[in-house]
């Protein structure tokens, strides 16, 4: 695929997802950070996808774990848990 190519397919994707309902995107669950968000952010640019559930991962945040490239959810290593707190929700206002 040449540059022209790729861009063409990147643009294409972008159209496509405007046009995709937000309910058919995304899903959306409640959870509690249970590490910093200072440890979460890390270094920009740096991008892969985890070999089990191909979730991106991004800011060098993947865990390499018996040869694989993996998300941290996916090693056991989450940032987050879920809960069906909603207290966690209002905390933040
Ligand atoms: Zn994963």
């Amino acid at each position: 695929m040449d540059k022209l190519e790729k861009l063409l397919s990147c643009h294409s994707q972008l159209l496509g997802y405007q046009k995709i309902p937000d309910e058919l995107l995304f899903s959306q669950q409640i959870v509690k950070l249970i590490i910093p968000t200072d440890e979460i952010a890390s270094r920009a640019s740096v991008r892969t996808n985890c070999w089990v559930c191909s979730e991106e991962i991004t800011n060098h945040r993947e865990v390499h774990q018996n040869h694989q490239v993996l998300c941290r959810s996916c090693a056991g290593y989450s940032y987050y848990e879920a809960t069906q707190d909603l207290s966690v929700i209002l905390d933040r206002f």
